[in-house]
């Protein structure tokens, strides 16, 4: 029993422009911290494959799915939303990181791994039903966590986030639907503005972060908010979107996280993982400085490996 590392170079092809934060170095900047850290000969790491359209379905409507299909252009880039572009490898890009998403869930549950970190982008938890936005196209977490439920005929399935942002796509998807309960850490208020009102969502739980927030709240926040509803619901599977854009470093949100906060949490989620028997997986969300990010999932993956946490 280890901890897997799933990732693809078909991201490579998701061509986000010379500009944009979100683009294919973040995964080098990641492997080759995992490289100079010896942490990579640690890791059982599998090649992901393509997506099956059936998965994606569960979560988004077959008419968007061929909406994308028909506006992804030939050559150069669109933007399907202010801030998210299309080129012609995106959806391509965006089949793998689901179908890593979902290979890593099957691995899991037949028992391969004790858990896994797969390294997708295009990320996924600003994507709803009928909406890409936010660097997003589909929702990787969502659709795992659906395929979960449906496939494998779990019960309960705990869904943690801890990006800068609120996940509003995941909520959107898995909205009142009790064999999921979504638990969120992120700054507010901040982007994306919808979807994080726990009063409406019955299945919803915020740590909410102020702008400045630190290690101590981060932690302090995440134990008072999310401990006692996990204890209560008893998921059998945890998936976690993991986005590490609230690191002090990283330019696109104000929290002032620490390289050893992600391997806090990380051990957090393992310990409780462990002590109930159950397996655990993480998805790459945000993380835009790249020594920063290559450093915190040094960190968050150390944890999972079971080594000793600060
Ligand atoms: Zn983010």
């Amino acid at each position: 029993m280890s901890t897997a590392y799933y990732h693809f170079n078909q991201h490579f092809h998701h061509d986000t422009g010379d500009e944009h934060p979100e683009h294919a170095m973040r995964i080098m900047a990641i492997e080759q911290a995992l490289k100079k850290s010896g942490l990579w000969e640690q890791l059982s790491r599998v090649v992901g494959d393509k997506a099956h359209l059936p998965d994606i379905h569960r979560a988004h409507s077959p008419g968007y799915v061929e909406q994308l299909q028909l506006i992804q252009p030939q050559q150069g880039h669109i933007y399907v939303d202010e801030d998210t572009p299309m080129s012609t490898g995106s959806l391509e890009a965006a089949m793998y990181s689901v179908g890593a998403c979902t290979q890593a869930l099957d691995d899991l549950m037949a028992g391969k791994f004790n858990n896994a970190f797969v390294a997708t982008r295009p990320p996924g938890h600003h994507a709803e039903r009928k909406r890409s936005m936010g660097f997003c196209f589909f929702n990787n977490i969502a659709i795992t966590a659906l395929r979960a439920a449906d496939v494998h005929h779990l019960q309960r399935i705990a869904v943690l986030d801890f990006d800068a942002h609120q996940g509003n796509g995941t909520v959107d998807i898995l909205q009142n639907d009790e064999r999921f309960l979504v638990c969120s850490s992120f700054q507010h208020p901040f982007y994306p503005y919808s979807h994080y009102q726990s009063n409406r969502y019955g299945n919803l739980v915020n740590a909410l972060l102020t702008t400045g927030a630190g290690s101590d709240e981060f932690r302090n926040s995440i134990r008072e908010s999310w401990q006692e509803p996990l204890r209560r619901f008893a998921p059998e599977l945890i998936l976690v979107s993991a986005g590490f854009d609230g690191h002090q470093e990283d330019p696109m949100a104000e929290l002032c996280l620490t390289d050893n906060d992600y391997g806090w949490v990380s051990h957090w989620i393992d310990k409780y993982a462990k002590e109930r028997n159950i397996p655990w997986m993480a998805a790459l969300e945000g993380g835009y400085h790249l020594n920063a990010l290559g450093r915190s999932v040094n960190q968050f993956i150390n944890a999972m490996l079971g080594n000793a946490h600060r």
